[in-house]
């Protein structure tokens, strides 16, 4: 019988949910989803002194929001440590695993010697146990730290689902410390014990941990455990060509969502960092599924493009309801200190600028203009000269008097003034942009006057 897919995404609560850990959660919980399996969240918090409340509500809620949902978690390391001390004692007594009583100050010296000899650094297993080796006795008062004991020779081979094959002979590998002289396990013991219990089968993880992977076999190898294949997805390059970072712009999710970026549209543009189905650029969560099956991943490193993601973005925005978008401009307008409700006109006005907008911010910024006095710019300003002021007199006492406030009407009374005071539209339309909007640049003036009240846009025009 084939095995359930299991995997998992393993975020370290030290920080917000960073882009490159999302598109791995989503990489996961797409492969488990592609094979009918089960996606599991766990929280790596061994690192007690950085990790913190906080920052695992933000990965939630990151989660939350891109829609990656779970079938087991969030399962906390902290709550497991009894599980590893078993684990631990049982390697202790099969001999997997040793105490290491040396001081840092005494591996200090032991790397500084080898320096000066000309070797690499390593750890020269000194208080490794070994058939005719007599260890001295454990020192007073000092706490030990557990040690993996490495195989010592042959090589560790694993086929990864991104890179390839990939071989690593293990007179490289030190042994490596399983349990920290403070009895907290480190993070290359706790996620084999985790993903061994898990019964993860697949482990996609970033680059960056593609050096700890033999270590994780060996460990697995110790244990009896079986292997989960390993894919080791390559980092997100920003526009520089560095590793894409929080002094290179924003790097967490919950920024995108602040930023005003649709959660359909992140999926769909961090799918596509390293990862392709043809030609498709854009493409639902359902076809995402359908199509993650494993390959295609690329082995280069993914280029952040912001000009992409606003494109993505905006493709969604321009699909998305209007009363979804009404209730998110609400939102970024309460941000900025504006009350609104997403009502009718509310939905009308998203209506009608939605399709010129990359993110919900922009749109917000249009939207803003029916809730603020208008203050152009002083170019802008420059068009209501007293020339052209008759003519928009005119025009408020003709909106003035229409019985009926729509499109329609307003067209008519725009036309009359234009006829009685000899102008071209825009002579006209552009001063009005400014006086009732505050900017010269806008959809067709009648579409957007009609969105005010009668009285504000009068009232507006009046005062000038
Ligand atoms: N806590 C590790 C990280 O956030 C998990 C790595 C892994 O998936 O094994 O990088």
């Amino acid at each position: 019988m084939k095995k359930t897919v299991r995997t998992r995404i393993a975020p370290s609560p030290t920080g917000f949910l960073h882009l490159g850990t999302a598109r791995t959660a989503l990489f996961s919980w797409a492969y488990a989803r592609h094979y009918g399996g089960e996606f599991v969240l766990r929280i790596e918090d061994t690192d007690v002194a950085r990790s913190t409340q906080d920052s695992v509500d933000q990965i939630l809620q990151a989660m939350r929001w891109l829609g990656l949902d779970y079938d087991e978690g969030p399962i906390y390391q902290m709550r497991r440590l009894e599980r590893y001390n078993a684990v631990i004692a049982q390697m202790l007594e099969a001999g997997t695993a040793y105490r290491c009583y040396a001081t840092p100050a005494e591996l200090d010296e032991m790397r500084e010697a080898q320096r000066a000899r000309g070797e690499k650094t390593h750890y020269d297993r000194r208080w490794r146990p070994e058939p005719g080796k007599v260890l001295p006795p454990p020192p007073e008062g000092v706490a030990p730290a557990i040690r993996f004991a490495n195989p010592v020779d042959g090589v560790v081979t694993w086929d990864d689902v991104v890179k390839g094959p990939i071989s690593i002979a293990n007179r490289e590998i030190d042994d490596l410390i399983i349990v920290r002289p403070d009895g907290v396990p480190t993070y290359n013991f706790a996620v084999v014990v985790d993903d061994w219990d898990m019964n993860i089968t697949h482990v996609f993880r970033g680059d960056e941990h593609v050096n700890n992977t033999p270590w994780q076999i060996n460990i697995f190898h110790a244990l009896g455990a079986p292997l989960p294949q390993f894919g080791h997805v390559p980092v997100i390059l920003g526009d520089d060509g560095q590793k894409l970072s929080k002094r290179r712009g924003a790097v967490s999710v919950t920024a995108y969502e602040e930023g005003g970026y649709l959660p359909e549209a992140m999926l769909n543009y961090l799918a596509r960092l390293g990862w392709s189905h043809g030609d498709e650029e854009l493409f639902s969560r359902r076809q995402l599924v359908e199509w993650f099956d494993g390959e295609h991943l690329s082995r280069s490193p993914a280029q952040w493009d912001p000009a992409k993601l606003s494109w993505v973005n905006a493709h969604y925005i321009k699909q998305a309801d209007n009363d979804r978008l009404a209730a998110l401009v609400v939102q970024q307008l309460a941000r900025r200190g504006i009350e609104a409700t997403a009502d009718e006109p509310m939905l009308r006005r998203v209506a009608l600028f939605k399709d010129r907008c990359a993110t919900t911010v922009e749109l917000a910024d249009w939207v803003a203009m029916y809730f603020s006095e208008p203050q152009p710019s002083e170019a802008d300003a420059a068009q209501l000269t007293d020339a052209i002021k008759p003519a928009l007199q005119a025009l408020a006492d003709a909106l003035a008097a229409l019985p009926a406030w729509d499109k329609a009407s307003i067209s008519a009374a725009l036309k009359q003034t234009l006829q009685a005071h000899g102008l071209k539209m825009p002579q006209l339309a552009m001063p009005v942009r400014v006086a009732v909007c505050g900017r010269a640049q806008t959809p067709s003036v009648d579409a957007v006057l009609e969105l005010f009240t009668q009285a504000i846009v009068v009232d507006r025009l009046r005062k000038l």
